[in-house]
């Protein structure tokens, strides 16, 4: 049986109220209707089911990339920084790609040891 699959279930069907940021013929980009991470959160996802970012080809990779960098340029100019982010295997909890463009309190921060900052 399919795992559920929010993003070809309810957000890409326009099942779910969420906040489109931008779209193309392929690509979705939302706000979700609670942020997952960061204080502003958007969701980048093809409209056809792609199961990973391995699995996806390079013409929509151009296409989905380039909605990622629009995005991300937005906020940037707001937030003043951001973090694009996919999860792969056991790390991806949800099997319809998607990247993650997140900003503010709650986004992932290096753990500033003596070793890392070498
Ligand atoms: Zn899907």
């Amino acid at each position: 049986m399919r795992k559920p699959d929010w993003y070809c279930d309810e957000v890409i069907p326009k099942l779910i109220a969420v906040d489109v940021v931008r779209e193309t013929d392929e690509v979705l980009a939302f706000r979700p209707p609670i942020p997952g991470f960061g204080a502003d959160h958007v969701i980048v996802v093809p409209k056809l089911h792609v199961p990973s970012l391995l699995e996806l080809g390079p013409e929509l990779s151009i296409e989905l990339l380039g909605v990622v960098q629009d995005v991300a340029r937005d906020v940037i100019d707001e937030h003043g920084g951001c973090q694009v982010l996919t999860s792969l295997g056991d790390e991806q909890h949800n099997r319809h790609l998607h990247v993650h463009i997140a900003a503010g309190e709650g986004v992932a921060r290096f753990v500033s040891t003596s070793d890392a900052e070498r």
